[in-house]
């Protein structure tokens, strides 16, 4: 049943496991746990609808690249799945068998772990089970690329899709304007013996659970770690410790246009990099798309003065003369995005402020940033795109000088995949979970989602953080055993 938490206090005195948090992530982990017979408690801060309230508890500053992170959040029942795209695409056996060039190492689990739940986040993300990922046109015969493949989820609405099973399932409280602002840990057992919640008059009263899990998003899975006094008085959670650190978004860089051949197709392609490319370049992995522009493309509030002023520029054919102005494509110009994979960088990281929110939690910073080897491989990929292009006739692509000049700063938007803050590894030196993303250190704390990841890919991160979410599940289930004392 969901309940709302600032009218409705009753909470009951124990639960098997209390799940932070109603994203995919968190929906996803409490119907399996409640599914299987045990007694769930799910903690969502937001209300059912979007409020100011709510989200105004992510606002959070930012250094080095901007991450727009008050945006690209959602702080709701459903979470972010409240306004995502939809785009998936697996995870390779690549991903799981290439180390990153950096000093970290990649994922410490096997790709067959996250294969065996690849068709049931299908389901749940209502992708069509029997049509495989489908190819997109079109590869170059080279080898560096391949077609890209991905499907688009409708997009699933998780809060709308799962309404009536978040209300009636047996076993699952869902409370509502219930906000997580601490974690209690007994240095003597090991444990997390409660977590402190508040509605938003700061009541504040504790939950207690054999097992608690953090499925709040990226950014705020750090946060909460870092909040945590008894955490941090046990020294299990250090300020300048790993977590927070790794933060990885997938890069979205304008690489430059291209002028397509006569005769060539004018529907977008999709090209994929092709594991022999990232082992001979060491770099990362990257979707590049080649669409041309079919409007002049306007956003932000100046919208319509933009577009008429670059409408009648492209007509008058002085759209280069203006272009210090306002720079934007005119209908017909090639354009060639990416969405490419970051290495795990230590100082790219969320980390703790002294300001407090509304609920007295400490905020964060993030700060983003690209260590060389990313500028290496956005170059490697610009420059073989660009070859292909010439060599395989399609046409003639102009690559922004910061692509191959990497001493110049690169223009680099996000594409709110958040990933890395709580990284998987097989011991505390390279990460913040366990290959069960049980936390280092403790003995009943877990984290799902994005934040868990090794390394991004260049995979949509959605369908990826369910398919380790099922893992999780099964992983718990198996932990406490048979629901004996189901309902008790
Ligand atoms: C515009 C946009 C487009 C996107 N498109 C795609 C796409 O095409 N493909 C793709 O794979 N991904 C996409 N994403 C990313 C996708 O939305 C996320 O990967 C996904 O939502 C993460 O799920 P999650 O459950 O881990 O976290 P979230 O969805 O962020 O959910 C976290 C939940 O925790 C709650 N919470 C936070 N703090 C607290 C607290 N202290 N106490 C209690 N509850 C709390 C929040 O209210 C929220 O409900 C997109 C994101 C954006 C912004």
């Amino acid at each position: 049943m969901i309940k709302d938490y600032q009218t409705q206090k009753d909470l009951r005195d124990h639960y098997d496991f209390c799940i932070v948090g109603a994203g995919p992530a968190g929906i996803t982990l409490a119907l399996r746990l409640a599914g299987n017979g045990w007694r769930v408690v799910l903690l969502e801060g937001g209300g059912r609808e979007y409020a100011a309230y709510s989200q105004n508890l992510y606002k959070c500053p930012s250094t080095g690249l901007d991450v727009f992170a008050e945006e690209t959040r959602l702080r709701y029942l459903g979470g972010t799945s409240n306004h995502w795209a939809g785009r998936c695409r697996p995870f390779e056996p690549s991903d799981f068998a290439l180390s990153p060039p950096v000093n970290l190492p990649g994922w410490p689990i096997a790709f067959s772990e996250m294969e065996r739940n690849l068709p049931a986040a299908m389901a749940i993300l209502d992708l069509p089970l029997d049509s495989g990922f489908k190819t997109v046109n079109a590869a170059f015969k080279s080898d560096e690329f391949e077609a890209d493949r991905f499907l688009l989820s409708p997009p699933t609405r998780f809060a709308q899709k799962y309404a009536k099973e978040l209300e009636e399932t047996e076993g699952l409280d869902v409370f509502i304007n219930c906000n997580c602002v601490d974690l209690d840990f007994d240095s003597n057992t090991g444990r997390i013996t409660a977590v402190v919640v508040s509605d938003y008059e700061r009541q504040q009263e504790r939950v207690s659970a054999k097992q608690f899990i953090l499925a709040t998003g990226a950014i705020e899975n750090a946060r909460q770690l870092l909040n945590s006094k008894s955490l941090a008085a046990a020294g299990v959670i250090t300020e300048d410790g790993l977590v927070g650190r790794c933060f990885m978004e997938h890069l979205n860089i304008a690489l430059g246009t291209f002028i397509l051949n006569e005769g060539e197709s004018r529907e977008a392609r999709q090209f994929f990099t092709k594991d022999a490319f990232v082992v001979e370049h060491h770099s990362g992995k990257g979707n590049v798309t080649a669409s041309l522009v079919s409007a002049v493309e306007t956003y932000g509030r100046l919208a319509a003065i933009k577009g008429f002023f670059e409408n009648l520029a492209c007509k008058a054919g002085m759209a280069h003369k203006i272009e210090f102005i306002a720079k934007f494509n005119c209908p017909g110009d090639g354009e060639l995005g990416t969405m490419i994979e970051q290495f795990p960088n230590r100082n790219s990281r969320v980390s703790l402020t002294q300001e407090h929110d509304d609920l007295g939690m400490r905020m964060v910073n993030v700060h983003w940033e690209l260590a060389p080897e990313d500028r290496e491989t956005i170059k490697s990929i610009g420059l073989e795109v660009a070859k292909c292009f010439a060599e395989e006739g399609l046409g003639y692509v102009k690559l922004e000088e910061a692509v191959y000049d990497v001493s110049l700063p690169l223009k680099v938007v996000p594409h709110a995949h958040h990933m890395g803050t709580t990284r998987m590894a097989s011991s505390p030196e390279f990460g913040v979970v366990d290959e069960n993303s049980k936390v280092f250190g403790t003995h009943n704390l877990y984290v799902a989602g994005s934040s868990v990841f090794a390394t991004a890919g260049a995979s949509n991160p959605t369908m990826p953080l369910l398919q380790l979410t099922l893992r999780l599940a099964d992983y718990l289930n198996h932990q406490m055993g048979p629901a004996a004392g189901r309902y008790s």
